[in-house]
């Protein structure tokens, strides 16, 4: 498991996306460069019962938005769903969000949840 996923950006225009392009797909430069974003927050979620590759039974998979700006796809882990603040890992150069821990905010006694 490795902390961040990869992103990548357009150094003309700042396009931000997955997955990695030739051409930038919003101005046509081939500058991309790749990042590894580590947080964002789950857009939609899906599970997906049937699959092409090693994973057996169903993988939810999720749309994330993902901090400072651009879109992956990512393997959601128990816990999260749409609206939660996930953290990014990658796991053999798979994308995958699971629930980041929450700020404590909440006073002694409060209801968290
Ligand atoms: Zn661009």
């Amino acid at each position: 498991m490795t902390a961040g996923a990869r992103l990548w950006r357009c150094r003309a225009c700042d396009w931000r996306g997955a997955p990695e392009r030739i051409w930038c797909p919003r101005c046509g430069a081939d500058e991309i460069e790749e990042l590894r974003v580590e947080t964002g927050t789950v857009e939609e979620a899906t599970i997906v019962r049937r699959s092409v590759g090693g994973y057996p039974g169903t993988t939810r998979m999720a749309s994330i938005a993902v901090d400072g700006g651009g879109r992956l796809i990512a393997r959601l882990g128990a816990g999260a769903g749409a609206g939660s603040a996930v953290r990014l890992e990658e796991d053999g150069g798979v994308a995958v969000a699971r629930p980041a821990k929450r700020a404590r905010h909440a006073a002694v006694g409060e209801a968290t949840t």
